[in-house]
């Protein structure tokens, strides 16, 4: 049956194929794919896995005391009777063969699968089993995790795709994506992203825009909706998923998938083409990266720079070890090379809220149970209470700051003690450096602009800084009170509100008018539909995702800076901005 699911859209275009459910089991499962020459070894491991618990079992039942009620007993049986029954772990051999799965992955597939049988029986007592075959799965998988403790890293989500030999193109479906477990698949062979909670400016969906693959997410169902190899269609312009489509309606988005292929091979031509407007002025596109290999992709899209690198994305998948500085400072320095003298901007560690470190750092860094991460001690706040891995990662940054151009950038300040207490550590760092007698350049220093008190009182913080960088997604959060990844208030998450353009347009006018260098580097920065206004509030350096940068470059190099400003103070006095935008911005639209 077809039918549809919808969601936030969060990464343009269309994706279609069978979909890989990744459940979110109550044990952590590592889901892989494993070589086509390994599919009879894997099916043997879940055997064993079968085995080893059957014989658990046997042995429970053996070891009863005389006096155990007989319900035990039965249960006992019960569970040996699922275990092997051959609808289970005979079955999932299919997820094995034709998907290549890996054992613990097959199984808890064919679990699902399963589970919907019981979920639809009539007789009460047979529906209840379902939690005894759900407990009979975990002790398998349990015992896999024993057999093969050195297995995959990774929660719930780690999908690593390993020699994948399958032929149809696969979209992943999940509860949803921690930002550490997109970062894994940015190797991986999913061409589209579908997650029942998150916001446009999720991490997770930033991920997904990094990887410029069609993404929806906030669907709120999608996960229990739609099964394992159903063929789907992400819509990532509209923000729907459709699935199981008929002939029809997968012809015409067969179409439409060509088209935007087509589209983007004419915007890829504009990458030697320098972004100047109408009016003669250069706007800088940088990129914003999160891995170092990231800055290819950066240089392919024509990016004079990178405005953002999330170096947090290192400290992500660790395993509960930070970075050394000299991995960091390899890392900074690939990504320095890579850029051949264009300014690299490293964003120093930004943990917290939506992006918390692996199970293990989180214990040791005293994060867990924090009531509310968004306003806990996240960013900067994290790394001034970290004095030691703070100073580390500056020493990395500046030792890499002799291979090219860099700057170093601040998230989430909002106090001038933060900004002292930053250049208090760059001194004791730099004087570190001398005293080794190791190379260092110099470096810019400048903040993000992601607090409304950061915004509010900028005079005071451009008199200590060199540069700013808008980050428009925490500052769109903490200016409206919404949390960016919650599905349930996305509709209030709003580019337009008169109070963030006031904010926006203020920062970026003052910083200018004391000669300071100032971009936007948040997710507004790379979407076409906000390249108008921004450039009507004077910014001239916009850093987003290397694949948003034609399209970006596109609307530049049609806009008169000159005359967007001038409509400017309509469009911040207007009780909907959006429209007066929208009206003075092309005013030929208004003759139809
Ligand atoms: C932002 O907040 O706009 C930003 C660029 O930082 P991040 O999305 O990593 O929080
Ligand atoms: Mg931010």
């Amino acid at each position: 049956m077809s039918f549809q699911v919808f969601g936030i859209p969060v990464s343009r275009g269309v994706a279609i194929g069978r979909a890989v459910l990744v459940a979110s089991s109550r044990v952590d499962v590592a889901h892989y794919f494993i070589p086509a020459t390994e599919v009879d070894q894997e099916y043997e491991r879940l055997m064993r896995g079968r085995d080893a618990v059957t014989r658990e079992l046997q042995a429970l039942k053996t070891d009863l005391p005389p006096d155990a009620p007989h319900e035990l007993d039965a249960l006992l049986d019960v569970h040996l009777l699922l275990l092997n029954d051959d609808a289970l772990v005979d079955a999932a051999r299919h997820w094995i063969e034709e998907r290549h799965y890996n054992a613990e992955w097959a199984l808890s597939a064919q679990l699902e699968v399963l589970a919907r049988q019981f979920d639809e029986m009539e007789d009460e007592y047979l529906r209840e089993r379902k939690a005894d075959l759900e407990q009979v799965v975990e002790r398998v998988l349990s015992a896999l995790a024993v057999a093969q403790d050195a297995a995959l890293p990774g929660g719930a989500a780690a999908v690593v795709a390993r020699d994948f030999a399958g032929e149809d193109p696969l979209l992943l479906v999940a509860a949803d994506i921690a930002p550490a477990d997109m970062i894994q698949f940015k190797r991986s062979v999913f061409q589209g992203f579908i997650t029942d909670i998150g916001g446009k400016t999720s991490h997770t969906a930033i991920v997904a825009r990094s990887m410029d693959i069609p993404a929806v997410v906030g669907t709120r169902e999608a996960s229990r909706l739609i099964r394992q190899d159903d063929w789907v269609i992400i819509d990532g312009d509209a923000g729907t998923v459709i699935v199981n489509p008929s002939p029809i309606i997968l012809e015409e988005y067969r179409f439409r998938q060509r088209q935007s292929e087509l589209e983007r091979a004419r915007l890829a031509r504009l990458r030697h083409t320098p972004a100047i407007t109408l009016d003669g002025q250069r706007i800088e596109l940088h990129a914003n990266i999160e891995l170092p290999g990231d800055a290819v992709a950066a240089l392919a899209a024509g990016a004079t720079g990178v405005g953002l690198f999330r170096s947090e994305f290192l400290f992500m998948n660790r395993e509960g070890e930070l970075p050394s500085e000299d991995e960091q400072f390899e890392a900074y320095k690939a990504a320095v090379e890579a850029m051949r003298g264009m300014p690299v901007t490293i964003r120093t560690v930004d943990v917290g809220a939506d992006k918390p470190l692996d199970r293990m750092s989180v214990n040791e860094l005293r994060h867990e149970h924090v009531l509310n991460p968004a306003m806990g001690l996240r960013a900067i706040r994290w790394s001034l209470a970290e004095p030691s891995m703070f100073r580390q990662q500056l020493r990395a940054i500046f030792r890499a700051s002799a291979f090219g151009h860099v700057k170093l950038l601040v998230p989430m300040v909002a106090h001038l003690s933060e900004i002292r207490q930053v250049q208090e550590a760059v001194k004791r760092v730099k004087q570190q450096l001398d005293d080794s007698k190791q190379a260092y350049g110099e470096i810019q220093l400048g903040v993000m602009i992601e607090v409304p008190a950061a915004a509010l009182m900028l005079p005071q913080l451009l008199k200590h800084v060199d540069f700013i960088s808008i980050g428009t997604n925490d500052l769109i959060q903490y200016t409206l009170a919404i949390d960016r990844a919650d599905e349930a208030v996305a509709h209030l998450y709003d580019p337009w509100h008169p109070a963030v353009l006031q904010l926006l347009s203020s920062s970026i006018a003052q910083a200018r008018a004391m000669g300071k260098e100032v971009s936007v580097c948040g997710e507004m920065a790379g979407d076409a539909g906000f390249t108008d206004l921004l450039l009507s509030m004077g910014l001239n350096c916009f850093s987003m995702h290397p694949s948003q940068i034609p399209s970006v470059k596109q609307r530049v190099l049609r806009a008169d800076a000159h005359r967007l400003a001038t409509a400017l103070p309509r469009i911040l006095e207007s009780e909907d901005p959006a429209k007066t935008a929208a009206e003075a911005f092309a005013p030929h639209q208004r003759l139809h």
